[in-house]
């Protein structure tokens, strides 16, 4: 019997030595470990043995069930270790190997435009303000010399959120904010940039929420060769210093008098082409002597205080600028339009 039991702990050494995944060395110890196993087997005929014999043969069966017990964890363990080396040899990284580009961003051209022009007035002694852009009907219309029945606010389609709540159709609502709050006292010089609301169709040229930049200059004297200086020197530091501007009567009911500023066409100099449709100008703000009834609404005294206004649209300035022939590429989000722009 011992014999026996010497001959089954060989095998199962063998066994555990040629099995070669943990799958297999588990198969071994429930052969010959298992209730069912060989050596169980042997054990049930102990019955037969004298009481001499039976000590010597349960040690005996215990000692190679604990030699094949430790043979099976050793050879798991191995088993493992190899495993683990292969995964890790799978997973490794080359740290050499060039690494992914991280996409940068960059500002949006009506950002970097708002931001260029910001610039050019701070150096020309402005402050950048901002306001509202849920407005009253007051600051919006009233306050600029725009009474509710003024044939003026047909020009301004608007959404009104109530009767007397609407988006703000025009940036000026923060010049008149602004004149409050200096409660009659100068100088005021500001300007005012964000995004306004109509009610237009969208077309290449026209969009119901585009943006603005307004600026105020209220002081005393303030005379309009300041408006043209100003204006002047801002459009030389913009688009070139070879360009230069054409003032042409118009009419605001903010202001009075009112023109309309052109500048000299960059494509041909002043001489004619298509882009200036053969005058030799191109239209880009509006601007005039702040009407009295403006300031008196503000609380300046109009005996005292003048000054001048202007505004812009800041797609016409990114077009120009740009070249860029339709204002809904400015809100379409198309990454291949805005890549373009990662330098300007
Ligand atoms: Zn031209």
């Amino acid at each position: 019997m011992i014999e026996r039991l010497q001959e089954l702990g060989k095998e199962a050494l063998q066994e555990i030595k040629e099995a070669d995944t943990v799958k297999a060395l588990d198969n071994v110890r429930v052969k010959y470990l298992g209730k069912k196993g060989p050596i169980t087997e042997v054990l049930r005929g102990m019955g037969k043995l004298s009481a001499e014999e039976r000590p010597k043969v349960g040690q005996k069966a215990n000692e190679i069930r604990e030699e094949i017990q430790k043979n099976i964890e050793a050879k798991t363990a191995e088993l493992e270790e190899i495993a683990l080396k292969e995964k890790l040899k799978e997973e490794s990284i080359d740290v050499t190997l060039p690494g992914k580009e991280i996409k940068r961003g960059a500002r949006h051209p009506l950002t970097a435009v708002v931001e260029e022009i910001e610039d050019i007035f701070i150096g020309l002694g402005f402050q950048v303000t901002e306001g509202p852009e849920v407005e009253t009907d007051y600051y919006n219309f009233e306050a600029l010399n725009l009474p509710p029945d003024h044939p003026a606010r047909d020009m301004q389609d608007s959404f009104y959120v109530t009767n007397d709540m609407l988006l703000r159709t025009q940036t000026s609502p923060v010049q008149a904010r602004t004149m409050e709050k200096h409660k009659g006292q100068g100088p005021v010089k500001i300007v005012c940039p964000g995004k306004v609301y109509r009610r237009d169709d969208d077309d290449a040229t026209h969009s119901h929420q585009f943006m603005q930049i307004e600026g105020l200059y209220v002081d005393k004297n303030v005379r309009m060769s300041d408006l043209k200086g100003i204006l002047e020197a801002f459009v030389k530091k913009y688009f070139g210093p070879e360009r230069s501007i054409r003032l042409r009567p118009s009419f605001f009911p903010f202001t009075e008098p009112s023109v309309e500023v052109d500048v000299s066409c960059g494509i041909c100099g002043g001489k004619g082409c298509r882009v200036c449709k053969n005058s030799g100008w191109i239209e880009v703000l509006g601007a005039g002597m702040v009407h009295p009834n403006v300031l008196e609404f503000s609380g300046f005294d109009s005996n005292e205080y003048s000054g001048f206004a202007f505004g812009m649209g800041v797609e016409r300035f990114a077009l120009l600028k740009y070249g860029i022939d339709d204002i809904r590429h400015f809100y379409t989000n198309d990454i291949r339009f805005l890549e373009q722009f990662k330098r300007a």
